[in-house]
């Protein structure tokens, strides 16, 4: 039987992150369909969940190994931009009770200056511009 599978799956694609990562929310789908099914609305998910396990199916036994990758790597490098996005906002939060963020108007570079110093004129460190914000 384990012969049969490996034999099954050799030249097909098989696991990776992404399929990882919707298999859980095909679980969540299929959960918030069951005891939200009294609600209409919510049988989308169980739909949803429906259709994406049959993604999931379709994704692990393809033989285009290429393909399969390379949509593995834009989910990697989406899941780490949003990591990285994650943890500035957390950086800011921590320090929101002494400095202010202010985007530069010009270039959209991120400036932090420190707070209650009044009307100030801010100096983009990347394109140099300079604007007037209040701290
Ligand atoms: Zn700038």
């Amino acid at each position: 039987m384990r012969e049969k599978l490996q034999r099954f799956m050799t030249g097909r694609y098989g696991v990776d992150e992404l399929a990882k990562f919707l298999n859980a929310f095909v679980l969540i789908c299929l959960v918030i369909s069951i005891f939200g099914g009294w609600l209409p609305v919510l049988s989308v998910f169980y739909w949803l969940g429906i259709g994406l396990m049959i993604y999931n199916c379709f994704r692990m036994f393809s033989r285009n190994v290429s393909k399969r990758y390379e949509e593995n790597q834009k989910f990697l490098s989406m899941r780490y931009r949003f990591a990285v996005k994650r943890e500035r906002m957390k950086k800011r939060f921590a320090q929101r009770r002494t400095y202010r963020f202010y985007k530069c108007p010009d270039c959209r570079q991120m400036v932090r200056v420190p707070k209650g110093r009044g009307k100030i004129c801010i100096t983009c460190p990347k394109c140099r511009k300079e604007f007037i914000r209040r701290s």
